[in-house]
Formats: C-alpha cells, structure tokens, sequence
C-alpha cells in the first residue's frame, strides 16, 4: 500500500484526502493508527504553534497503534508491538531535556502541526517517543495518555494533601485533573466552571483548567492569602492579571506543562476506571466534519477516530468501549 487516509489541513481548510505512507527514516517506525483522540488542537491550533505549513499536514496528536515496520537501526521493538506515543517531539539537547523532562521540551516538534500526525492510517515517529501500552489498556484508553501526561503536571505544583483545592474549568480537563489530584491523596478539591458565588480566600490552591482563558480575578478572589494558582492552559493571547490583587495576597503563580509521559500509562493501567466516563465515542475518519464543530461546542467527553473503523470491525471498537455508528447521530 502506498497510500492511506488521513485528515489533514492546510491553511485554514480541514479535508480528508489521500496521502503517501510514510517511509521510517532511521531511528523511526512505522505505526498502523488503532485510535487517535480528537484534541482541541487539532479543532484550533494554538497560538505558539508553528506558521500554517503550506503543504497539508496530516492533523492527530494522540493515538495508540501497532508497530508495522522499523528502521533498520531501531531496537527494543518490533513489529505487531501495541504502541502509544508522546506527541511532542523532543530535542533531546536542550538543557530541559539533558534533565530527563524530555516531555517539557521547549524545542518540541509537534505531531499534527509541524509533523504529520495520527489521524491517517499510519504515521512515522522516532522511537525514542514510543511506549508500550499496557496489557491493561486497550487501544482506546491509551489514546487518552497525553491528556493524562498533561493533568500529571498538577503534582508538579508546590501543593500537597491535606490543602484544600478547587479545580476551575468546566470540560472533560478539569474533571480529569480532579480525579488525579484525588488518586493522589487530595481529599478536598471541587470542581467549578463558574466561580461567582464562591466564598472569597476559601482556597489554597486553585487550578486552572479552562482553555477559553484563564478567569483570574475570580481565582484571585477565593484562593487564601498567600496560596497559590496553578496554570495550566494555552490561552491564544495575552490574559490580563490584578496584579496588585496578586501582590496584596502574596499569591503564588505557577504554571506547569506535563509530568511524564510513562507515569501516565501507569496512572491509565491502575486507574482506567475512574476516568472511563470522560471518554466518548470512537467513529471512522469520514465523520470528522462533525466531530470536529461537537468538539467546538463542548469538550466534555474526548472522541476518538479509529483511521480503520471497517477492518477492526464492530465488536473489537465496541470491547474497547462506547461504540456510536456513522448512522446514529451525535451520541456524545
Ligand atoms: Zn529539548
């Protein structure tokens, strides 16, 4: 087969068309695309991303899938290995990376914006981005490792049990970093979209999980004297800070990034089940259109593509979980 399937866009159009199969260059393989979750950077790409290629670019961050070819200089893998993969692609010099925070990697080339990405029937990665699912996981789960490397980043916040916490946002983000905080001995955090109404100074620590932009005067107002705010989106522009609010109080900004791409695999294999009802539906490449205006409008359960939704048949997609049919409308 030379040529496959994929999502792509180039400028500001999104198609599905027909695209060479990529090759593995040395260090690379070649992966045949199970699941790829549909992430609001795929719908939206973000403002630090690179300038819009003038050529399409296969779209897809987040995916697992099965090795099909390796380069002839890759060890530690072969083919038919159930993979996931970390999507940013780090540089492996830079002083964030000589560190071991390869994920945190400033220099990050991107899958589905600088580089091909996932949603295609295969894709070529350089194997020192490359995982191993778990035996626990299945392709659908897995796919949802780089949301959960990303709510990891919560625990590198100065925060610790027993502070209580309030989790601003109100998609499928913010109640993942809430279960995180939860699986890891925070006992009192809330979740909360909208933080009117809320008691002024009742919190020491709030994390923000809100990709429409951070509400920070709201998160000012009820964070204690002296706590903390934990940032964590990408906002498109500039956000304006009180900062004589955030001085008066002595609050804390800090933002993070990631935690390790591997400790969320773990974190899926031991805890799948506690964050099963923020996944959503899997459905083939031909229904992007829709997914991708769904996606606009609420990021409340992630969805996923399945690149060969025919091949792997409906009872292996409906194993790995909620299965919603090309005919039966927008079950989200
Ligand atoms: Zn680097």
């Amino acid at each position: 087969m030379s040529e496959m399937r994929a999502i792509v866009r180039q400028g500001a159009a999104v198609r599905l068309q027909r695209m060479p199969v990529p090759v593995p260059d040395a260090g690379e393989v070649l992966i045949q695309v199970r699941v790829a979750g549909l992430s609001r950077t795929d719908v939206d790409p973000p403002a630090d991303g690179p300038e819009p290629d003038p050529d399409p670019v296969v779209l897809g961050r987040e995916f697992t899938g099965v090795i099909a070819e390796l380069a002839g200089d890759v060890r530690g893998f072969a083919a038919g290995d159930r993979v996931a993969v970390m999507p940013d692609l780090p540089c492996l010099s830079c002083e964030r990376c000589a560190g071991g925070a390869t994920e945190c990697c400033p220099r990050a080339e991107r899958l589905g914006a600088g580089r091909h990405g996932a949603f295609s029937e295969f894709v070529a990665v350089p194997a020192h981005v490359v995982h191993r699912l778990p035996e626990a996981l299945t392709f659908r789960e897995g796919a949802y490792a780089e949301p959960v490397c990303s709510a990891l980043a919560v625990l590198k916040a100065d925060i610790k049990p027993p502070d209580r916490g309030l989790v601003q946002g109100a998609g499928r983000v913010a109640r993942l970093t809430e279960r995180v905080l939860r699986s890891y001995g925070f006992d009192s955090v809330e979740v909360g979209a909208s933080l009117a109404g809320l008691p002024r100074d009742a919190y020491d620590f709030v994390v923000e999980c809100d990709p429409g932009g951070p509400a920070l005067d709201g998160m000012l107002r009820v964070v204690r004297p002296g706590g903390r705010i934990v940032l964590r989106s990408r906002p498109a522009g500039p956000v304006p800070v009180d900062l004589a609010a955030a001085v008066g109080k002595e609050v804390t900004l800090q933002t993070v990034s990631y935690g390790t791409f591997q400790a969320a695999l773990e974190f899926l294999a031991q805890e799948s089940g506690k964050i099963a009802d923020l996944l959503g539906c899997v459905r083939p490449l031909e229904d992007f259109a829709e997914m991708f205006s769904a996606e606009r409008e609420s990021q409340r359960f992630k969805s996923f593509f399945c690149p060969d939704f025919g091949g792997v048949g409906a009872a292996e997609i409906e194993a790995w979980g909620r299965l919603v049919r090309p005919d039966s409308g927008d079950q989200r």
